[in-house]
C-alpha cells in the first residue's frame, strides 16, 4: 500500500518512516511530483491538516495524511496557534517568534500553553483525525539549544527541562507530534 505524507521535508519523512508498518510505502510530496506549497489558510490547526490532505487527494489522487502543529497560549486566547510558524513575520524565523511571544507575555501571570498536532488521514474514501497535545508553560528566559521553534521557552508539565534541553528521544516520549503519530500508526496497524 502506498501512502503520501503531505510534506516536502525529507527529515520529517525519514523520522517517521521506520515507525510505520512495513507493508506501507511512504511517499513524500516530491515523490509524487508535487512541488507547490499547499496553502494553509484554515483558521484551526485541524482545519489546516484536513486542507492539505484533501488537496493531495483531490489534485493528485493519492491516499494521504497531513499534519499541522501550533502552540496555543492560554493568556493570548490560543495564539499563536495556526500562526505559530509566521508569528513574527512571513520569513518563519524561530528566534523572532520566540522574542515576540516572550514580549507578549511580559506582563502576564498565566503562562500556561500547549502544543497541538493534528493529523488528517484520507484513506479508502474515509477521513480520520488524530490529535496529540502536550501541556506545559512558557518560561521567562530561553533555556537549551536543541530542537527548534519554541522549544527553548516551552517547559512540559511535570518536567524540569525545556524541550530544548531534552534529547530527541526524551522529547519524543512526550511530544504532541509523537502522540499524534503514535495514534495514526496504531490505527494503520490494526
Ligand atoms: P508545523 O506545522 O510542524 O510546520 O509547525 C508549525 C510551527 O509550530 C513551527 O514552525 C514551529 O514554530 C512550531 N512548532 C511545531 N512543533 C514544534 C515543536 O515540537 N517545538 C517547538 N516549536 C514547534
Amino acid at each position: 500500500m502506498e501512502l503520501v505524507f503531505a510534506t516536502h521535508n525529507k527529515n520529517k519523512l525519514e523520522e517517521i518512516k521506520f515507525l510505520f508498518p512495513h507493508y506501507i510505502k511512504l511517499l513524500s510530496l516530491d515523490d509524487i511530483g508535487c512541488d507547490e506549497e499547499i496553502p494553509e489558510t484554515a483558521d484551526t490547526i485541524e482545519g489546516n491538516a484536513i486542507l492539505k490532505a484533501e488537496h493531495v487527494r483531490n489534485r493528485y489522487g493519492y491516499d494521504c495524511f497531513a499534519d499541522d502543529t501550533g502552540l496555543e497560549v492560554e493568556a493570548l486566547n490560543g495564539e499563536p496557534g495556526v500562526f505559530s510558524a509566521r508569528y513574527a513575520g512571513d520569513d518563519k524565523n524561530d528566534a523572532a517568534n520566540v522574542r515576540k511571544l516572550l514580549s507578549q507575555l511580559e506582563d502576564k501571570e498565566n503562562r500556561n500553553a500547549q502544543f497541538k498536532t493534528a493529523i488528517a488521514l484520507n484513506l479508502n474514501e474515509r477521513q480520520n483525525l488524530f490529535t496529540g497535545i502536550c501541556k506545559g508553560e512558557i518560561i521567562k528566559e530561553q533555556r537549551g539549544d536543541k530542537g527548534f521553534g519554541y522549544d527553548p521557552i516551552f517547559k512540559p508539565e511535570n518536567f524540569k527541562k525545556t524541550f530544548a534541553e531534552m534529547s530527541l528521544s526524551e522529547k519524543s516520549k512526550i511530544s504532541h507530534r509523537s502522540i499524534a503519530f503514535r495514534e495514526l500508526i496504531a490505527y494503520l496497524s490494526k
